[in-house]
């Protein structure tokens, strides 16, 4: 049996497992995939002992996204973003590191039949969702802007992504007017009614992807559609971070359709 897994503190709630499992099962493919929860501080020893101990492939989650970058062969889109969240461990080398938050960020655009290339994007945060945000949008051709409550956050950020520009969230108002992406990748709307975009920014030209997934339907999401705007939940990026590290890991086409059932069913019983 091929064993799969991810590794955080805390992960009692992800909903990884019941979404990799039910492609294990549509696939028919002998795998499990486990939840791990090693102490902070001690990732060093779990990702070696999952090593030795022959695990195929982890995803990794906070805490430990950026210590887990020099435990690995980071691939340049990881190294760039400075954190690793999928990990593919080989027989014959060093493991290695990819960022499929990244990934999970265009497939989610692509999925929904949004064209990136040459669209003004606006991202906001620079956490690591934010950094994985920025990188994958301005790899895919858009103008990205980013904008942070720490605007130093946004400022570094944007000195380092091709073409970027970086501000405070006091300019939003202005650099969401004539931009056609908009992306929440801070925590503001997790578990409360709460938005980082005052609802005036908002417009029906824009398509709105928020990385916060519970809820699904966020403030932003709820202001954005009510002006006309297309929008995209937090559990299209999810699914799609998931269904690259699957597809990194196996070889094989993910089944999206049974992975996104079972992500929404296990979101729902959250
Ligand atoms: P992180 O590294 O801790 O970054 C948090 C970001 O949120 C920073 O930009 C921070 O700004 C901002 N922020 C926090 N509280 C704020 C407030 N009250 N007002 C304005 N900005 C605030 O976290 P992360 O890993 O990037 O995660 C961010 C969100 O994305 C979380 O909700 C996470 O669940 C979600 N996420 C979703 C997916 C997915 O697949 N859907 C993947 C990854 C993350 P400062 O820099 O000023 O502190």
């Amino acid at each position: 049996m091929d064993v799969y897994g991810l590794v955080g503190n805390p992960v009692g709630h992800s909903v990884s497992p019941p979404m990799h499992e039910a492609a294990y099962e549509e696939l028919g493919m002998d795998a499990s995939y486990v939840a791990f929860e090693p102490l902070v501080g001690e990732i060093r020893q779990a990702i070696g002992g999952a090593q030795t101990l022959g695990i195929a492939g982890l995803n990794i989650t906070i805490p430990f996204k950026q210590d887990v970058l020099e435990l690995v062969e980071p691939d340049e889109l990881a190294e760039r973003i400075g954190a690793v969240n999928t990990i593919e461990f080989r027989a014959d080398g060093a493991p290695r590191g990819y960022n499929t938050d990244a990934t999970g960020v265009t497939r989610a655009f692509e999925h929904h039949g949004v064209d990136l290339d040459g669209r003004k994007a606006v991202v906001v945060g620079a956490g690591g969702a934010g950094r994985a945000a920025g990188f994958a949008l301005s790899d895919a051709g858009a103008e990205v802007h980013i904008a942070n409550r720490t605007v130093d956050r946004a400022i570094d950020l944007a000195s380092n992504v091709s073409d970027a520009t970086g501000g405070s969230l006091e300019t939003l108002d202005s650099q969401v007017g004539d931009a056609s992406i908009l992306i929440n990748a801070t925590s503001v709307g997790m578990e409360s009614d709460e938005t980082p975009v005052p609802a005036e920014s908002l417009h029906s030209e824009l398509t709105v992807l928020d990385a916060v997934y519970a809820p699904l339907e966020t403030r932003l999401l709820r202001e954005a559609a009510a002006t006309g705007a297309s929008t995209i939940d937090g559990a299209w990026m999810l699914l799609f971070q998931g269904v690259e590290a699957f597809e990194l890991w196996t070889g094989r086409e993910a089944p999206v359709d049974v992975m996104n059932h079972a992500l929404r069913e296990a979101l729902d019983g959250e």
